[in-house]
């Protein structure tokens, strides 16, 4: 009998676990993309360890026309040169563009994003796989598909929130969950 095997997957949310919160803002320019601190170092050390890698993230910014989707390429072009600078990967981003009111299915925490990277990638087994979010909409999702949930604590507006729900583990940086799964 041969086993179907699945290597680990993560699936990152963007803001406050790769780059640096703005609060009342988005990330409209590549210089308001500010690393947060380690994430190049937690990069690498997670590409080595999951077969796959996607970034989630609800960029609403654009449904408000605060900012288009040339502008949120360019955000990430500069992600993505600085992942692979440290010799890390992300596979690909999977964006929401919609405000809150539009009623779609990929906003999170409605699931749309994840079930399109299975698609994408029909390797990656919900199961065996990581969410790593600072929101509890990405916790949420994650909980969804019956994923392991990291939390990335600093989001005070939520605190209450997060407080009551059963989050896997959590976390002060992705720099901290990396080594913590590296080393396990
Ligand atoms: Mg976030
Ligand atoms: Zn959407």
């Amino acid at each position: 009998m041969t086993a179907m095997t699945h290597l680990p997957a993560l699936f990152l949310d963007r803001d406050g676990v790769i780059n640096e919160r703005t609060p009342g803002d988005y990330v409209r320019t590549p210089e308001m993309f500010v690393p947060s601190e380690g994430m190049e170092e937690a990069m690498r050390l997670l590409s080595g360890y999951f077969g796959r890698i996607v970034v989630v993230t609800n960029q609403a910014g654009i449904g408000k026309g605060l900012m288009t989707e040339e502008d949120l390429r360019a955000v990430h072009q500069k992600m993505f040169d600085l992942v692979q600078e440290a010799g890390g990967r992300v596979d690909r981003v999977y964006h929401c563009p919609h405000t809150k009111d539009a009623g779609c299915r990929c906003r999170k925490p409605a699931t749309g994003m994840a079930w399109q990277a299975l698609v994408d990638f029909p390797d990656i087994d919900f199961a065996n796989t990581w969410l790593v979010g600072d929101s509890a909409s990405d916790i949420r999702l994650g909980q969804a598909l019956g994923m392991h949930t990291a939390l990335i604590t600093g989001k005070t507006e939520e605190a209450e929130e997060l407080a009551s729900m059963k989050i896997d583990f959590q976390f002060d940086s992705l720099l901290h969950f990396a080594r913590f799964i590296v080393e396990c």
